[in-house]
């Protein structure tokens, strides 16, 4: 509960319109897409670093639990501030305060959305690499603490490989800058690494130095049909082992298909079971060797079509729309993104397709095949409490069959809430240890994002 003193100090830190104490105010920040619902007792609209220290130091003092909080679309409940407390959102810090285009470099505030990144490095021939589905909503604060990516991550990697530096505020109420504003440089331990991906339980990013890549002259778009997930997964192991990186490698599975078939009927051939959208980029020239190349690592047995498509605009939109399109099946989902390396994904899917079988639960698998990261979809119906049961214990057979894969329980969207149960089945005793000991040090008393990523 927080008290009137406290309130009564950050009040005069804020602006009025910078804090919102009525409960049905702050209900807009009880949930995310996690769809949980765990509301504030006070939401604060951070303008600027110093302000940001000022509350953080606040709560510190007074031991109030503080959650960071960017446009709330992560799917891991690492918004929500399950401990009560105050959600600090950074919504209202969205200055782009350089755009650097020799050193390729975008100094942004927090609550810059992930879109207008792009939009703002377009005109200058460059793009943010980090391209998650949620882009026009997500912002870059987001972005940062779950190290997000998108289907351009099987060449370009995810949002830790694009930032160069940061400023942050700890849970001390202390002002840090990590990294540098050079392509090199091993000046000190690498915290900038260590921050992107902790949820906001280390510190607050008030502001980042993003690495821009230059824009592909051109690009190019495949796509692959088959006649059975094997010949699809195999297909995939075939791409990656040859020299022509493609920029995206998508996979969908029969459910998929279908679900995109029912709004959209005659896009996909009819005796298809799973697909493959597959892009390349970079000069002109270039295009058509690579999708030659990829479409010749396609050929298996089970290949029923692979072909340069001159627009996969439509392919794109409709790849966009699988994930609310899952609730036509089921009014529940229970999403993973699992990730495997990529030359087990043919065992990955084989073992999705014997527990779905086994536990009698509806799968629909779709997802970043390049880098093995497959969205993992259970179907369920939350009222059915059968269901519901057998839904837990399938789950817990499927951490079990990724971590025997050398694989990892998320590939982007971070533990938060949801897979903080499983986290000791990856990270061994001691590390973990060493993980909370990291935790104390940056947050003495607790307060940020308490709960969140630990067992
Ligand atoms: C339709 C849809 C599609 C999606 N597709 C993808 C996808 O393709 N790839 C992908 O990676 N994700 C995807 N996501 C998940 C989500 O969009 C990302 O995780 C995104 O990075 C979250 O950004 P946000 O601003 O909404 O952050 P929030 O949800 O508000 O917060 C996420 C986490 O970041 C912390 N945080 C936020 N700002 C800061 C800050 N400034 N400092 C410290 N911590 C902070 C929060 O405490 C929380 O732990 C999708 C979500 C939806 C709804």
């Amino acid at each position: 509960m927080l008290t009137l003193e406290f309130l009564d100090r950050l009040r005069a830190e804020l602006a009025p319109e910078d804090l919102l104490t009525d409960a049905a105010d702050c209900y807009a920040y009880a949930y995310d897409n996690s769809r949980k619902v765990f509301p504030p007792e006070a939401v604060v609209f951070a303008r600027s670093t110093e302000q940001v220290r000022q509350i953080i130091r606040l709560c510190h003092d007074f031991q109030v639990p503080l959650t960071p909080r960017g446009r709330g679309t992560g799917t891991a409940g690492g918004s929500l501030p399950e401990a009560g407390g105050l959600v600090l959102s950074l919504e209202r810090m969205r200055r782009i305060v350089r755009i650097d285009a020799p050193n390729r470099v975008m100094v942004v505030e927090p609550g810059v959305l992930n879109q207008e990144v792009q939009d703002s490095a377009r005109p200058y021939g460059f793009f943010w690499p980090p391209d998650p589905s949620s882009a026009p909503y997500c912002s870059v604060g987001g972005n940062l603490a779950t190290s997000a990516g998108g289907p351009h991550a099987v060449k370009y990697g995810t949002t830790r490989d694009y930032v160069l530096g940061l400023t942050a505020v700890t849970g001390a109420g202390a002002v840090i800058r990590a990294g540098c504003y050079t392509t090199k440089g091993v000046v000190g331990y690498d915290l900038t690494r260590l921050l992107v991906g902790s949820e906001g339980t280390l510190a607050v990013v008030t502001e980042a130095t993003l690495k821009l890549e230059p824009l592909p002259e051109a690009k190019g778009g495949i796509t692959a049909y088959f006649r059975d997930i094997a010949s699809c997964a195999q297909a995939v192991s075939a791409i990656m082992a040859q020299p022509r990186v493609p920029s995206a490698l998508e996979f969908m599975d029969a459910g998929a298909l279908d679900l995109i078939r029912a709004r959209q009927p005659g896009l996909l051939p009819a005796d298809s079971q799973a697909m493959l959208m597959i892009e390349v980029d970079g000069a002109s020239t270039e295009i058509a060797p690579a999708a030659a190349a990829i479409i010749h690592a396609c050929r298996n047995e089970g290949l029923v079509d692979a072909r340069q498509v001159s627009d996969v605009a439509a392919l794109w939109a409709a790849r966009k729309t699988l994930s609310p399109l899952l609730r036509d099946i089921a009014p529940k989902k229970i999403n993973e993104d699992i990730v495997v390396p990529v030359s087990r994904v043919p065992d990955l899917l084989d073992g999705l397709a014997e527990l779905s079988r086994r536990y009698d639960i509806t799968n629909v698998n779709f997802g970043h095949a390049g880098n093995g990261n497959i969205h993992v979809n259970w179907l369920v119906n939350p009222d059915d409490s059968a269901e519901m049961a057998r839904a837990a214990a399938c789950l817990d057979e499927m951490f079990t069959l990724v971590l025997h894969l050398n694989g990892t329980l998320s590939g982007e969207h971070g533990v938060g809430a949801e897979k903080r149960a499983f986290v000791p089945r990856e990270i061994d005793a001691v590390t973990l240890q060493l993980m909370k000991e990291i935790k104390q040090v940056f947050d003495p008393r607790g307060i940020l994002n308490p709960g969140k990523l630990f067992p």
